[in-house]
């Protein structure tokens, strides 16, 4: 399958992706996710980023189109794909509809999790992610690691993003209303939107969303 997930910062996009993507056997592909690692790693890519990562804004299309497409190809995505965080606006949507032509295949899915503004704030404020892996995420309240500052499942340790303080979360909220949200309905208009809850369990909300696809895939 390939998947498109979208949904405000916060509303568990990486949570979800890691638990689907073990589900349905396909990677789970998240730029947030490979500019990080640019970033850690002092590549030039990583350079050209961070400036905008730390504003809350998006890094320039000619940057993430780039290196999307070059995860995309690699062999593990052959038959499939879980995006989390790409596309992010309608010229990137267009240029992944270009890159899906050019390889004769099309989108199962758009998963569109919904979230209210309130809790997306609750939930960012507090979200403390694990340096070994951006799916190991807690809360400082909702969701506490059992030994503060530690990973309960790897042991690594635990950070605050630093596009996680609340003046950056209220430029990313802007920048998903803005620029983001468009892409719903470019995609509604090609039938692909599904949308779910992000609220409750994050097993609940995974199940939800097993539901939505397998429903979506047989309709
Ligand atoms: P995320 O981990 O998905 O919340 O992404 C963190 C940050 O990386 C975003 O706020 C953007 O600055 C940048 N980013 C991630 N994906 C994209 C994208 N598709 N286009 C532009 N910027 C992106």
């Amino acid at each position: 399958m390939r998947i498109v997930l979208v949904g405000p910062p916060g509303a568990g996009k990486g949570t979800q992706a890691a638990y689907l993507a073990e589900n349905l056997s396909i990677p789970h592909i998240s730029t947030g996710d490979l500019f990080r690692a640019n970033i850690s790693q002092g590549t030039d890519l990583g350079k050209q980023a961070r400036a905008y990562m730390d504003a809350g804004q998006l890094v320039p299309d000619e940057v993430t189109i780039g290196m999307a497409k070059d995860r995309m190809a690699q062999p593990d995505a052959v038959n499939g794909f879980l995006l989390d965080g790409f596309p992010r606006n309608v010229g990137q949507a267009e240029a992944l509809d270009v890159m899906l032509k050019d390889e004769g295949v099309k989108l199962d899915a758009v998963l569109d999790l919904e979230v209210p503004e309130d809790e997306v704030v609750k939930r960012i404020a507090g979200r403390r992610i694990c340096r070994n892996d951006s799916a190991h995420v807690f809360h400082a309240t909702y969701n506490k690691p059992k030994t503060e500052g530690v990973c309960d499942t790897c042991g690594g340790e635990l950070y605050q993003r630093d596009d996680d303080s609340e003046e950056t979360v209220r430029t990313r909220l802007e920048v998903y209303h803005t620029q983001t949200e468009p892409i719903i309905d470019y995609y509604r208009a090609q039938g692909l939107v599904v949308t779910i809850s992000a609220l409750g369990k994050v097993t609940e909300v995974t199940a939800r969303a097993m539901a939505a696809l397998k429903q979506s895939d047989e309709g």
